[in-house]
């Protein structure tokens, strides 16, 4: 009999792993090709990066609360995050959108105010894309080219023992805006009457709902005359993305709980919620935000950035991804990611 195995038994990084077999590149200019957060291509003077990232209606967003130009926004922040990541600037991005006959003409103007807000934000050119029609709703697939100096990339296989370890903004709100959307939305369709109760809860919803891709850190980096170890965005999750920077690196690392980055705001919507703030900030996603180790040298050019804190730093010991917490026990990090293919 042939053997049927659930996608969901490998997960969705198990997956990528098993595509990835038997995988090599043949082309001399592919510097990098699976495991980044983009392919890394030499274009002779400076390396050409790019990435993808799919968007689907249903699994990555509900449009009973995500206004349609936040969610053209947002799927540009995300691919631009990518190239962020690789501490590369975004240059042109092309996106394919499925749509089913629910949407109106105006309905994809929305969509399209919101990507071309984000062209112009992240300055990057719109070049391109494709459009179908689709039976499940919205589907949106966004690629984007970048490019780095030779000098500068950031790859996340890089860190090494003792650097330190980074992170841009805050984390957590973006699983908590969520949190709270959907807590409104099961109040609404319980009762349409109601109006949503989110006075004092704007950033953690513009979290959610508008998120931003850090080139100001990039761009800070590089005017602080420092090139990080390694990088990688937040999007799964610090803890999720952090063990893939420590396990492509081979490097283990220590997180202090005290020092994790969480806004007021977070704190107030995880009280509310009943959600720990820091399971948030170590397992939600959609931050956005960049990791990124350092070495100890550099430490004195960044330290009194206000977008940059330390969080920890990072190990010999590859066995050991662990938590300090307040009340000093090591404990170890893991990831809850996503396994639902
Ligand atoms: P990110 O969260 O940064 O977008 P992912 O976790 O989605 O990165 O992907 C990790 C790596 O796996 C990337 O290098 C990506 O290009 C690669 N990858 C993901 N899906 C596929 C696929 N279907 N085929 C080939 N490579 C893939
Ligand atoms: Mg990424």
């Amino acid at each position: 009999m042939e053997t049927r195995t659930e996608i969901s038994s490998l997960g969705e990084f198990g997956l990528i792993k098993r595509i990835n077999e038997g995988v090599s590149t043949q082309l001399p200019d592919t510097v990098k090709g699976i495991g980044d957060d983009a392919a890394v291509i030499d274009n002779g003077e400076d390396f050409g990066l790019l990435s993808s990232d799919f968007f689907l209606e249903g699994v990555h967003f509900d449009l009973t609360f995500f206004p349609l130009k936040h969610l053209g926004y947002k799927v540009i922040a995300a691919a631009v995050s990518d190239i962020a990541a690789m501490n590369g600037i975004p240059r042109q991005v092309i996106v394919n959108v499925a749509l089913s006959n629910r949407f109106s003409v105006e309905a994809v103007d929305e969509l399209y105010l919101g990507i071309k807000t984000a062209c112009r934000d992240f300055n990057v050119d719109l070049t391109g894309g494709d459009t179908a029609s689709s039976r499940t709703g919205l589907l949106i697939s966004v690629s984007v080219l970048g490019r780095v100096k030779k000098d500068r990339i950031a790859y996340r296989n890089t860190a090494k023992p003792n650097d330190l370890l980074c992170v841009s903004g805050d984390l957590g709100g973006a699983y908590l805006g969520l949190q709270l959307l959907e807590r409104e939305k099961q109040v609404f369709l319980v009762n349409p009457q109601m109006q949503p109760e989110l006075d004092g809860k704007d950033y953690v919803i513009q979290r959610q709902l508008r998120p931003e891709a850090r080139m100001d850190v990039v761009y800070e980096l590089e005017e602080a005359g420092v090139i990080p170890t390694a990088m990688i965005d937040v999007s799964d999750g610090l803890a999720s993305d952090l063990l893939h920077l420590c396990a492509q690196s081979g490097v283990g690392a220590v997180i202090f709980e005290d020092r994790l980055p969480i806004d007021d705001q977070s704190f107030l919507a995880a009280s509310e919620l009943n959600i720990g703030a820091i399971t948030a900030a170590l397992n939600g996603g959609e931050d956005y935000e960049l990791l990124f180790t350092v070495s100890q040298s550099d430490y004195e050019k960044i330290r009194n950035n206000p977008k940059i804190t330390f969080i920890g730093y990072m190990t010999d010991n590859k066995e050991e991804v662990v938590l300090h917490t307040k009340s000093d026990n090591r404990v170890p990090v893991t990831a809850q990611g996503w396994s639902n293919v």
